[in-house]
């Protein structure tokens, strides 16, 4: 019988995954998995991710094993490990989903040009990783969209494929090694609160949220304490959820929340076009503003405040206290400390991507980098001088303070929203705030200080 490999990468799901599905009804298949080394030594392989990790290898290899089959798994460079395990096998294809990135761009040409030389070929499968292929869509005079609105009219048009089942069966031919499938690290280094990671439990929270939260997801996406959002944001990033069935199945459900979650989708399409389009969007600014930023020496107390949740602003402390707890942050909150680091310290959006990019479970170059430049006002903003103010949005979006005092303990005692303003504190009461911090800057002066003269304006959103 012939043989396929299916070399899984962002893509560790039966459900709705196309290659597998199509080489199990009719070929035995080797499901590989490559720790890649060049992507552990990128310095990607966080310990929050790798846990995450390490669950969804077990779930998949769980679940190939129920059909009969089984995954390998192999470390070291992944070209050479896929043709390894096609040549032990002899298998005639390898199959993979195309991604986004420069470096697995690179690697797909990589694998294609390898496999050749050997006679095998390489099938490369769209709409795996996105609900529409980046460059699907693009407007008359460029080769991506620069701006979500249009992007979105162009997006919501296309035709998507059904989702597919997971397959019933899968034969994996004898005899091929397979190395010993990770345990979480130790936790050192882990957030406490971590999510777990694989498809079983993937689509239990998929369930979860169609049944009781995508229905409110347009009044609540933004009430912090409420912590209304799906939570999907890990399941995407190692594709333990398929997008094109997330997009299906909130049509299915219907009404303006399954429409104002399925825009969200459609954002994360969005950045993965831009960044396929300009893969130097990773590092360099898409669109630059010729900042000249704090350098990190002279900011580096205000940056360390920043990370440690001790800037003084009890929302932005809170949001990033849950970073380090939970490896995880509402959308909110990456929008408010992203806009305090850029906007109000003045200190260069890398800065923060990295460390988001160290802790985050969901940290994915596109969605983090891209975001991350959103905010900085040198990505895709229409308005790149926005900046978010965090006590005026804390009433906004924490109006009672409840997620404050969840992420604070040090301002647990105090009512309503005074929690976002301890500093009004006088006398008795601000000793019971005990070491939390006065404010690092003040929200007035601080681009005047640090923009070096530059006109700076002021929105809130
Ligand atoms: P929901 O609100 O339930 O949204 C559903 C899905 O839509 C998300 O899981 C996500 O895949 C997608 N989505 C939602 N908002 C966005 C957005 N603004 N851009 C792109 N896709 C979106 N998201 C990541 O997945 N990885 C990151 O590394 C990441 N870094 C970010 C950094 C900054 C500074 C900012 C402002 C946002 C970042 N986001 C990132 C986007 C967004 O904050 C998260 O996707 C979202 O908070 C995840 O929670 P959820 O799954 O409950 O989202």
């Amino acid at each position: 019988m012939n043989v396929s490999v299916v070399l899984f990468t962002s893509d560790l799901r039966l459900h709705d995954h196309p290659a597998l599905r199509a080489a199990a009804e009719a070929r035995e298949v080797v499901p590989l998995f490559v720790r890649d080394r060049d992507v552990m030594d990128a310095g990607f392989a966080v310990p929050n991710r790798l846990a995450f990790l390490a669950d969804c290898l077990r779930d998949l290899d769980a679940g190939l094993r129920e059909r009969g089959g089984r995954l390998v798994l192999r470390s070291g460079d992944v070209v050479d490990e896929a043709c390894k395990v096609a040549a032990e096998t002899d298998a005639d294809e390898v199959h993979m989903a195309a991604d986004v990135s420069a470096y697995a761009r690179r690697r797909e040409q990589r694998l294609r040009r390898a496999l050749e030389a050997e006679g095998r070929r390489l099938h490369v499968h769209d709409s795996v990783t996105t609900a529409v292929a980046p460059g699907a869509v693009t407007p008359a005079s460029s080769d991506h969209f620069a701006v979500f609105t249009p992007y979105f009219r162009q997006w919501s048009g296309q035709h998507l494929r059904p989702a597919l089942t997971a397959p019933r069966t899968v034969r994996v031919p004898d005899g091929v090694g397979s190395e010993e499938l990770p345990d979480r690290p130790g936790a050192e280094g882990l957030s406490p609160g971590l999510a777990t990671g694989g498809e079983t439990n993937g689509r239990k929270l998929l369930a979860r949220w169609l049944r009781d939260g995508i229905a409110s997801y347009e009044d609540l996406h933004d009430a912090l304490a409420a912590d209304s959002t799906s939570h999907l944001s890990p399941h995407l990033h190692f594709g333990t959820l398929s997008p094109v069935e997330l997009v299906h199945r909130a049509r299915q459900s219907g009404g303006p929340g399954a429409e104002a979650f399925v825009r969200q989708l459609a954002w994360r399409d969005f950045h993965r076009q831009v960044l396929a389009a300009r893969p130097s969007a990773a590092g360099a600014d898409y669109r630059t503003k010729h900042d000249r930023w704090r350098s990190e020496r002279s900011a580096r107390e205000d940056i360390a405040a920043w990370k440690e949740g001790r800037t003084g602003y009890p929302l932005i402390d809170a949001a990033m206290r849950q970073l380090l707890h939970e490896g995880w942050m509402h959308n909110r909150g990456r929008l408010l400390t992203a806009s305090f680091l850029t906007k109000t310290l003045y200190v260069d959006w890398r800065v923060g991507a990295r460390h988001f990019l160290d802790l985050l479970v969901d940290g994915d170059v596109a969605n983090n980098q891209l975001n991350w430049q959103w905010m900085a006002g040198t990505g895709t903003d229409s308005r790149p001088n926005r900046v978010l103010n965090p006590v005026t949005q804390a009433k906004r979006y924490d109006p009672d303070g409840a997620y404050v005092r969840r992420w604070v303990p040090e301002l647990a005692e105090l009512e309503g929203r005074l929690v976002h303003e301890p500093w009004k504190l006088q006398g008795f009461d601000r000793a019971a705030v005990g070491d939390y911090p006065d404010p690092i800057v003040e929200l007035s002066d601080g681009l005047a200080r640090f923009r070096q003269g530059r006109a700076g304006d002021s929105a809130d959103d």
